[in-house]
């Protein structure tokens, strides 16, 4: 029989197969001369103490049962000729719904408004460099999507939608690292995740799928009730046997489009704030009690969450020694988001504080409709964009100065590369997320003493959290309601938030369209 234990591991040893080995024995009283096989299921930290410690989930093998945990093994089926797939948007969701395709022996098409990874880099220097956005390429839109390069934070809690251990060990056969199956918190970083997205792209290529970059869909081809293709620009018309739409939150036009040609969508709720970025030193000596901190401790992280006057307020996206990055999808726009690369050794951390927005508080601010809270988020990144002096400079204020609602004198420094300018932030908020974000960073420091300081600053603005718009889906054939073998898929469909969700998502559909077909 294995047996299964938890061993706290000393950050000086936990690199230390021998001592790990050693403290293993030490808890199962075994014999000095032996040394058992084990593996890791799970690392996490428990700071609670002085000194923080991991916390190890460990498996030991007996001898008869001795079986290390293999990587998921993928077996591609020759494809069928009877059957085309278009995916559009080349983003988890599709990728992973072009790998699941693939599986069942059916061809997936993908088209991608984007560049691929390695070009697409180019265009996201240019946004820091000149202040150029690219509308088809920029930080959300390209091979890889909005993950590309972003923190690669790979938890999730759709742990009931699907198998998180696949999507993880596909990654890991595509590259990522092994630690990402056992941390509690899998992070890839975004000096990796290109690579990974590079190899996927491969493995479709090689089991015959397509792959089509600089091919934005701009419409789909209906038939008798039916989805038959879509036209893309650039390609002309694809017709297809089912369409994955799996383009993400930020394409507008995709919502436009739908809502011009009455296909039922809707207007969703989603969360809206600013970005909130501390030096990492202080969030370490708060979490760990020590800064600097000990050199095997990744930087320190933190997730609060209040409620203040019924509504949820939240850090999201948190970026531990990471960078706050410019997201906007067309100029003219002010979005701020935030990543790290692997190391996570810069010396600041971010994160997103949001207020949920709801559709009573879009309908008093903009006009009806299906795409009222999309009008809604575009108004105030447009307001972010002129307080910002119409450039791609960062609105800011100090924490405190924000809570006081007063303009900063002086800004303390940022990781925003294109600069960040002093302006009244409290007011390119509605009144009721401002009021609510003041009386929550004042709140976070009862949680997390020192949270609320003039040394953090406040950045807007943070709006592409989620989608604002619900594109319908029977919840039995995932199919649009109005629209046969149309599939709306992942975030921007709003069946999903993050990589590993959106991921699943995409399996999920692709598993259903290879039963219907
Ligand atoms: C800077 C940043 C950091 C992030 N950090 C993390 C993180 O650490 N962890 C995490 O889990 N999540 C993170 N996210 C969120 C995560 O990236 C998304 O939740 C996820 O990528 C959604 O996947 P998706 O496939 O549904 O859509 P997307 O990734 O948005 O992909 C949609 C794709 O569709 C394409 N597309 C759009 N319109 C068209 C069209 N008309 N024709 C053809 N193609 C089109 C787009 O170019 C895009 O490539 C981050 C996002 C950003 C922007």
């Amino acid at each position: 029989m294995n047996t299964k234990l938890s061993l706290y591991v000393d950050p000086d040893d936990i690199d230390s197969p021998r001592a790990i080995l050693d403290l293993i024995k030490k808890q199962l009283n075994l014999a000095a001369d032996v040394d058992p096989e084990y593996v890791i299921h799970r690392k996490s930290i428990d700071a609670r103490k002085k000194r923080p410690r991991f916390l190890l989930d460990i498996e030991v093998f007996s001898p008869e049962t001795l079986q290390k945990k293999t990587l998921f093994q993928v077996n591609f089926k020759s494809l069928s000729p009877d059957h085309r797939v278009v995916i559009v948007g080349a983003g988890p969701a599709g990728y992973f719904a072009a790998l699941e395709l693939l599986e069942q022996g059916i061809r997936p098409i993908l088209l991608e408004r984007g560049k691929d990874v390695t070009s697409r880099r180019k265009d996201i220097q240019q946004i820091h460099s000149k202040g150029i956005v690219n509308p088809h390429s920029n930080y959300c839109f390209g091979e890889g999507g909005a993950g590309a390069y972003s923190d690669g934070k790979l938890y999730t809690r759709s742990h009931k939608r699907g198998d998180i251990g696949k999507v993880l060990s596909l990654m890991v056969a595509h590259g990522a690292p092994e630690d990402i199956l056992i941390d509690a918190h899998p992070h890839i970083g975004s000096n990796r995740l290109p690579r990974v997205v590079k190899s996927i792209r491969e493995t479709i290529l090689s089991h015959g799928g397509e792959i089509h970059f600089e091919s934005w869909v701009t419409d789909l081809i209906i038939e008798g009730g039916r989805v038959t293709g879509v036209w893309a620009e650039g390609k002309g018309k694809i017709p297809a046997d089912a369409v994955i739409l799996a383009t993400g939150h930020s394409a507008r036009d995709i919502f436009e489009l739908l809502d011009r040609k009455n296909i039922l969508i809707e207007p969703k709720p989603f969360a809206l704030g600013v970005r909130v970025e501390h030096p990492q030193s202080l969030i370490d000596r708060i979490q760990y009690h020590h800064s600097p901190r000990h050199p095997k401790l990744p930087a320190a992280s933190y997730r609060l969450v209040e409620q203040i006057d019924g509504r949820g307020v939240f850090s999201f996206c948190m970026c531990p020694g990471g960078f706050i990055v410019p997201a906007a999808t067309a100029p003219g726009e002010m979005v701020i988001n935030g990543m790290s690369l692997a190391g996570r050794d810069a010396p600041f951390s971010n994160s997103g504080v949001v207020v949920e927005v709801r559709l009573e508080d879009i309908d008093a601010a903009s006009e009806k409709g299906p795409l009222a809270a999309m009008d809604f988020q575009k108004k105030l990144e447009q307001l972010a964009f002129q307080a910002g002096g119409n450039g791609l400079l960062a609105p800011a204020q100090r924490m405190t100065d924000f809570a006081a609602g007063k303009l900063s004198s002086v800004l303390p420094k940022s990781s925003y590369k294109p600069g960040i300018v002093s302006a009244p932030v409290h007011e390119l908020l509605p009144e009721g997320i401002c009021r609510r974000l003041q009386a929550a960073f004042q709140a976070f420091d009862r949680k997390m003493k020192g949270y609320f300081t003039g040394e953090a600053l406040v950045l807007a603005i943070e709006s592409r959290t989620s989608s604002p718009v619900r594109i319908p889906r029977d919840e039995n054939t995932l199919m649009h309601p109005q629209v046969e073998q149309l599939y709306p898929c992942s975030e921007g469909a709003g069946y999903a938030g993050g990589i590993v969700s959106a991921a699943l998502d995409g399996q999920r559909v692709a598993r259903r369209i290879s039963e219907i077909l």
